[in-house]
């Protein structure tokens, strides 16, 4: 596809980033090309309705988040990571391989409630960013109804993941 092509050709493949023996893949050109971006959000968004709300992991998640919600005629959350927003915050703290995490939303001046969210990142790895920000998200009585990424580092369980954290009937679109 158009989006595949893109994705091949603009990846930077970065070997042990963050840490050794991680191979890290930089969507940051993917997302500066032009057709990049508009096959992506096109392939992301094929069939997908009934979204009322569609949230941005940061930080690549939030570009491709509003290019997203733009083409689907909703708005964009930012789902900050720790100590960027002002208070009162919700906040949900995950472990990563090494450490811990968190992630943060504006607990005030939003309505969450009801509201049908698209979770949107750059890369899908082990999952535990996404069912962390849909744990978050859920809790404001928001319901993540949808996880789309660009790119899904299969073999590392991150759709297993969703799915147990998440429930099956929560559909991965990579
Ligand atoms: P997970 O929680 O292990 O699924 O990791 C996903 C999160 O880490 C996402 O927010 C990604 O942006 C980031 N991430 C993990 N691996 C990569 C990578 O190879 N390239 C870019 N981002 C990555």
């Amino acid at each position: 596809t158009r989006a595949q092509a893109a994705i091949a050709r603009h990846t930077r493949l970065v070997d042990d980033f963050p840490s050794p023996g991680i191979a890290f893949k930089d969507l940051t050109p993917v997302l500066a090309d032009p057709e990049g971006l508009s096959a992506i959000v096109t392939a992301l968004t094929h069939g997908c309705t009934e979204i009322d709300l569609v949230a941005g992991i940061d930080a690549r998640g939030f570009l491709l988040g509003g290019a997203v919600a733009r083409e689907l005629e909703v708005g964009v959350l930012a789902v900050r990571k720790g100590g960027k927003l002002p208070p009162p915050v919700h906040a949900v703290t995950y472990s990563l391989e090494y450490g811990s995490a968190t992630l943060e939303i504006p607990a005030d001046g939003l309505d969450l409630t009801g509201q049908r969210v698209l979770l949107v990142d750059d890369v899908l790895a082990t999952g535990g960013t996404a069912v962390a920000a849909a744990d978050l998200l859920n809790r404001t009585g928001a319901s993540v109804v949808g996880v789309a990424v660009i790119m899904e580092l299969v073999g590392l369980g991150g759709r297993d993941t969703i799915a147990g954290g998440l429930g099956p009937h929560v559909p991965v679109h990579s």
